[in-house]
């Protein structure tokens, strides 16, 4: 290695010498600035998504690409940029910052406008993307599993604001996380305004009951996770029985087996829900082959860098 690469790679471990894309060009991360009267700021008015490279593949990067382009008709945002050059851009980013394995904070900004809520003064919709090494979850949630809790906060419902988009407008989510901050725990579940169970905080849920996978439906108030769905492959592929249907915190408290799933947090264990034991109280082991699995899959199936 030269002395150049050595001084990247060094720098690509600092925060100041992080590379962002802003304004369609590479910016050193103490020069990517925005404006105060970008309406993503002023109003969580923008929409996001978070992917993960693995070994130089960035995992399912195009059905990011379509569901944030979804969430951008869904809130009447028109990309700047079409789907092959976002692709480029995001690659571009991973390679700046000399990332192998990582994780990319896509975000398309409604712009600047006036301090008024209407669109039609934000004339230019704002791209940033941020590509970082991955602070990965501590390695006793997957050891151990996680306990968690059903807290108060309601899921947004869809007829407010369609949980399906994945907007920069995350207050629900992280008022439900401070209710379970505050009682000690990591992640809570929430649910939708008929009682049933939507999703986690900031991923989708399951259980194993009697052989057979449960999931709440979307319209329950979930995001349809790109994680939620390669779970959804795998149990194809080892032959495990779905249930896209409504789930209730009984359902929870007696499943045989429970876990979550996000990009961050790939596969996580479940093993407590509201102080009851879930199964023996330890990670399951059907939980373990979809993990075993999952793992299989992730450098293997999105783009290379
Ligand atoms: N639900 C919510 C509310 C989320 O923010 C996320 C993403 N962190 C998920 C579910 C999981 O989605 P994905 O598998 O696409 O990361």
């Amino acid at each position: 290695m030269c002395a150049r690469q050595i001084i990247n790679v060094l720098q690509s471990n600092d925060i100041n010498y992080m590379k962002i894309f802003l304004n369609n060009q590479l910016v050193n991360s103490e020069d990517a600035k925005v404006s105060v009267f970008d309406h993503g700021l002023l109003y969580g008015d923008g929409i996001f998504e978070g992917i993960r490279l693995y070994d130089g593949c960035i995992f399912k990067l195009e059905e990011h690409l379509i569901r944030l382009e979804q969430s951008a008709k869904a809130i009447m945002l028109e990309i700047p940029m079409d789907r092959s050059a976002l692709r480029e851009a995001v690659c571009k980013t991973c390679r700046a910052n000399n990332l192998k394995d990582g994780y990319i904070r896509l975000l398309v900004t409604r712009g600047v406008g006036n301090l008024g809520l209407s669109i039609k003064n934000c004339h230019q919709p704002q791209i940033i993307i941020i590509a970082d090494k991955i602070q990965l979850y501590p390695s006793e949630y997957y050891e151990k599993g996680l306990k968690i809790i059903t807290v108060p906060t309601r899921r947004n419902n869809s007829a407010a604001l369609p949980p399906t988009i994945k907007s920069l407008n995350y207050l629900n989510n992280i008022l439900a996380k401070i209710e379970a901050q505050n009682l000690g725990y990591q992640e809570a579940i929430m649910l939708n305004d008929q009682g049933f169970v939507a999703e986690c905080t900031g991923d989708n849920i399951f259980l194993l009951k009697e052989g057979t996978l449960y999931t709440p439906r979307i319209a329950a108030g979930s995001l349809k996770g790109i994680t939620r769905q390669v779970v959804l492959d795998i149990a194809d592929a080892l032959n495990i029985p779905v249930q896209e249907e409504d789930i209730t915190r009984y359902d929870t408290w007696v499943a045989d087996e429970l876990f979550l799933t996000g990009t961050a947090a790939e596969i996580v264990p479940i093993v407590e829900v509201d102080a009851r034991s879930i199964g023996e109280g330890t990670p399951g082991t059907v939980t373990a082959q979809f993990l075993k699995a999952f793992k299989k899959k992730v450098s293997k199936d999105g783009v290379m860098l």
